[in-house]
């Protein structure tokens, strides 16, 4: 595993956002983490990218070997961007107006490679090619408010992937952009993925996303894993009531109808006792109101009263 993160806890100022959940993620593969806004998903990955200076943080992160829980803001500082990077919803606030695509980019690869501003214009030049960007030399010299939104994405990727990187952690990179482009770019990041061999933290509300390129699913709740198997599992025989929701939601992926989940997702300054899912929860016993299930199971890991171990 090139990433591995065992019982991670985010906490804020005493409250706690991340509860001890653990994944890993491989060369070559996708890792979805699923689920609703406060549910603690894009907390995880700051944490992984240890972007979170006012946190506290516990339990391991492991990369390529080295353990970041704990490691020095310089060590952390120069992981990012070169080895681990990040791209966000929306590339419009990562990206500074004043600046031409091609000089940031260029400027993001000089800040890990000690080079000239000639080779790493050049590199830039490279990156945009690779990301479909056409008349890439042109475009460079380009401001960012010249591109439309799904080349702005692209833009991002030629940043975050210049300095080849093993890990891709990708936050809701497509909720912005409309189904066509969008198709476009998980595409790219599927192609560019296989070329390179990257590994891949998708992060996302919607499931239809996860659906297309994840190998292995996390689905987090309150701050805490509900449901987590290899993809195919969990798309043909999601066990916990909450992924069959969230499932019931995507158009195409388990049935013709759409059924929102009812109410809304718990506020981590004060969380429902026992399963934090409860209060949504058609299937709701009196334990859950009281006892937090255990997340059971091997492959197939499953956190709730009904399930008991998954089979
Ligand atoms: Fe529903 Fe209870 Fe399972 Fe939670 S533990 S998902 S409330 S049945």
């Amino acid at each position: 595993m090139i990433l591995q993160v065992s019982d991670l806890s985010v906490s804020f100022g005493g409250t706690q956002v991340v509860d001890r959940i653990s994944f890993g993620v491989d060369r070559g593969r996708t890792l979805g983490i699923v689920g609703e806004s406060g549910s603690g998903k894009s907390v995880s990955s700051l944490a992984v990218m240890g972007l979170h200076r006012t946190a506290s943080v516990e339990g391991s992160i492991v990369f390529d070997g080295e353990e970041l829980v704990g490691a020095p803001a310089e060590r952390l500082r120069s992981l990012r961007g070169s080895r681990m990077a990040m791209i966000f919803q929306d590339p419009l606030s990562s990206l500074h107006p004043f600046y031409t695509v091609g000089d940031q980019i260029a400027e993001a690869y000089r800040l890990h490679r000690r080079t000239s501003r000639k080779v790493a214009r050049e590199r830039a030049v490279e990156m945009l090619a690779e990301v479909g960007i056409p008349a890439p030399r042109q475009r460079a010299r380009e401001h960012p408010h010249r591109f439309s939104g799904g080349m702005r994405q692209r833009v991002m990727i030629a940043m975050a992937l210049s300095c080849e990187p093993d890990l891709l952690i990708a936050d809701e990179p497509t909720t912005a952009l409309d189904v066509t482009v969008q198709a476009q770019i998980l595409e790219l990041i599927a192609r560019i993925q296989a070329d390179r061999g990257l590994a891949v933290i998708m992060i996302t509300h919607d499931l239809g996303v996860v659906a297309r390129v994840a190998d292995e699913v996390l689905v987090m709740y309150g701050g805490r894993t509900a449901e987590h198997a290899d993809a195919r599992t969990v798309f043909k025989s999601a066990a916990h009531p909450y992924t069959q929701g969230l499932l019931a939601s995507v158009p195409g992926v388990a049935q013709e109808r759409l059924v929102a989940i009812p109410g809304s997702p718990p506020s981590p300054l004060a969380p429902p006792p026992g399963c934090r899912f409860h209060p949504r929860c058609a299937h709701a016993l009196e334990v859950c109101t009281a006892e937090q299930p255990a997340l059971l199971g091997g492959g197939h890991k499953v956190a709730c009263h009904l399930e008991g171990a998954a089979p």
